[in-house]
């Protein structure tokens, strides 16, 4: 079976056109019945030319991801999903309410070969990579679990019909070290006629993969990149990130300043903020001229010490300190506590048990 959403609406108009010898038009129609009516079978709509439909049905699924448990956080209502997929490899895909925003952090590894010291993905390795048509099967599956669960939003306050409107690349893998098959999901989600995703609603999440970050912003120079920082000097993030000793920091930044010289794209900044490690206000302080000349907003988020490891939280008192100073400094920064973590989903936690 070939996976329906590893298609973009130019491919299946080539199908139409080779394959079929039929109207490439009927490429929108099988993507508008897919992304906007939520149909599991496109290819039965009446319009369609009866070839087309029975050689679809017979040889294309949309069933290459499926929701294999989910679980509701008490807290925050976040859900997260346990997503099989067809060689019953298992990611995670974590819908997040927020602020009038329905976010949805996907996937694009079956784990990760970063290997970051304090990321439980990273114990995992790599499997293997996600195709295009897994990542944008994980943003389906948990759109069809909104359109199931209507009572999960309005309850909330949200209108009716309200679906997922941003996507970030946070959960289990690298994306950039997958650039090919996350610029092509890029393309379907960003499409018109199908879920109409705008890339600036679509973060693209990095480790710092020099390489990868130049690809993509070959590729789809719109995304919104957010860098996963977490120290403040080269020495200290080889120790918490092996990527950085292939791509030091000061390179990648010196990259993305001159890329976004002059454009009014910012890059979102993560540091995870772990006690002991890099919470002073010495490392702020370095972070402050690290960051500087840089179109930057910075999340500060605490370590989720759930399980006992070397790493711990910060102490709440030392985290604001930080804050504060970054902020006296001209930063654009905000503490963000992750979603979900009463059910092992927050950043860092994604690990298939
Ligand atoms: S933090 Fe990201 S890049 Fe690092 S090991 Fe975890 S998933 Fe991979």
């Amino acid at each position: 079976m070939q996976d329906f959403f590893d298609f973009s609406r130019q491919q299946l108009q080539g199908l139409c056109s080779e394959r079929f010898s039929v109207p490439i038009l009927h490429a929108d129609t099988l993507f508008r019945e897919a992304y906007k009516a939520f149909l599991s079978h496109p290819w039965q709509a009446s319009q369609l030319p009866k070839k087309l439909q029975e050689t679809m049905s017979v040889e294309f699924s949309t069933e290459a991801v499926r929701a294999d448990q989910e679980r509701l956080s008490r807290y925050d209502h976040s859900v997260k999903f346990l997503a099989k997929l067809g060689d019953g490899e298992l990611v995670e895909t974590v819908l997040m309410p927020e602020r009038g925003r329905v976010t949805v952090c996907i996937s694009s590894q079956v784990g990760c070969a970063q290997a970051c010291t304090f990321c439980y993905t990273g114990r995992m390795g790599l499997k293997r990579n996600l195709s295009a048509g897994e990542i944008v099967g994980q943003v389906m599956m948990a759109n069809s679990w909104i359109r199931q669960h209507p009572g999960w939003l309005s309850k909330l306050g949200y209108p009716e019909g309200t679906l997922i409107t941003n996507v970030v690349f946070m959960g289990m893998g690298e994306p950039l070290d997958n650039v090919e098959n996350v610029s092509r999901s890029l393309d379907i989600l960003n499409d018109p006629l199908g879920l109409n995703l705008s890339l600036r609603r679509i973060s693209v999440s990095t480790a710092g993969h020099l390489d990868g970050i130049k690809e993509i912003l070959r590729l789809q120079p719109k995304v919104t990149l957010a860098l996963s920082l977490h120290a403040s000097t080269e020495r200290e993030r080889s120790q918490l990130m092996p990527i950085n000793r292939k791509w030091p920091i000061t390179e990648v930044l010196a990259f993305l300043k001159k890329q976004y010289a002059g454009t009014k794209k910012s890059i979102l900044i993560q540091y995870t903020v772990i006690h002991g490690v890099n919470d002073s206000l010495e490392h702020a302080a370095r972070l402050v001229e690290l960051l500087r000349g840089l179109p930057i907003k910075l999340n500060l988020i605490p370590l989720n010490d759930v399980e006992p490891t070397r790493f711990t939280a910060p102490d709440p008192a030392r985290l604001e300190a930080f804050r504060d100073f970054v902020h006296q400094n001209q930063v654009r920064v905000m503490i963000r506590y992750s979603k979900g973590q009463d059910i092992g989903a927050a950043c860092g936690q994604l690990v298939v048990q």
